[in-house]
């Protein structure tokens, strides 16, 4: 087991565009977090949509992260090499009655939830309203006979119970929240053309890699309500979390992958230095910087 108050930290991107800005604030400051505190930062290729990733976007974040001057070792997991891992994770929640199939197509379920006004809303729009959670598992099969496309779910009320008592995570910036896994309803694991999902395998991975403080954008806050209780189900050690700020474009708007100007291949070709460009994280980076630090040092003393 690693040294936890050594920290490994890690940046996952998915090589589905180019690195903007952003992506270069989460990737030093995992990178020098781990560095202070003595501990080692990864790199992981989270690739498992295989109609979105490209290997020309890992070679050029790989290129664009090696110009900032960070270093990582190397092979580094990709996600893509690993579905054997991913489907024995899932085998385990099914063997454990969690996970059911689901046939629905987006229509299906866009349907279902038109037809029914006052259909529960959570952080990634209207929850599955259960459609295949009926089925008999004797339909199920047939179904699955022949051959109809499926995705895997987590059947979330069953997986509260199992999971028991009241789920915790600790965000060094928002403190102890309670984990609310419940306002996702019946989650993605697998989806249909991929054997795994986001949450399946990065709860996997960081766990395997012994990753003990995950440093990522506010945008994914939400997500770690699902994290933690696969982390519960699974039986996997639960990590420090710092869910740091989002950096704005000149609009005010978040930076995405779609804002070409912003992207770290096109302030490269502009010219820029890495000393540079890390000065433009000013002063958001050292303010996250020295937040996460302290943060460590009381939990260390
Ligand atoms: N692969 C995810 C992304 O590129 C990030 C995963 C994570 O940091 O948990 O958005």
């Amino acid at each position: 087991m690693p040294n936890p108050t050594l920290h490994i930290t890690r940046f996952a991107p998915s090589p589905t565009g180019q690195l903007h800005l952003g992506h270069a604030f989460s990737a030093l400051l995992a990178a020098e977090v781990a560095a202070a505190v003595g501990g080692s930062f990864r790199l992981r290729i989270e690739d498992i949509d295989a109609t979105r990733c490209r290997p020309e976007h890992e070679a050029g974040l790989r290129d664009d992260l090696a110009w900032l001057g960070l270093v990582w070792p190397e092979p580094v997991r990709r996600q893509s090499e690993h579905m054997a891992d991913y489907a024995k994770a899932l085998a385990r929640l099914d063997s454990l009655g969690l996970v059911y199939p689901c046939f629905c197509t987006r229509a299906d379920i866009a349907a279902e939830v038109a037809a029914s006004p006052s259909a529960p809303h959570g952080p990634d729009g209207p929850l599955y309203p259960g459609t295949c959670r009926h089925l008999s598992p004797a339909e199920a099969t047939a179904r699955q006979a022949r051959g109809a496309p499926f995705a895997l779910r987590l059947h979330m009320e069953a997986a509260l119970a199992q999971a028991g008592g009241d789920l915790v995570w600790t965000d060094v910036f928002a403190g102890t929240v309670a984990a609310e896994p419940a306002r996702f309803g019946d989650v993605v694991l697998a989806r249909k053309e991929t054997p795994t999902s986001y949450h399946l395998s990065v709860v996997h991975d960081d766990a395997l890699e012994g990753v003990s403080l995950i440093i990522r954008g506010r945008d994914l806050f939400e997500a770690t309500h699902v994290h933690r209780l696969l982390q519960a189900l699974l039986g996997l050690p639960v990590p420090l979390y710092a869910h740091h700020d989002l950096l704005c474009g000149p609009d005010g708007r978040r930076l995405a992958k779609r804002d070409r100007a912003e992207t770290l291949a096109s302030l490269r070709a502009g010219g820029i230095s890495p000393g540079d460009l890390r000065a433009r994280l000013e002063p958001a980076f050292s303010s996250a910087l020295e937040g996460i630090l302290s943060a460590l040092a009381v939990a260390q003393s």
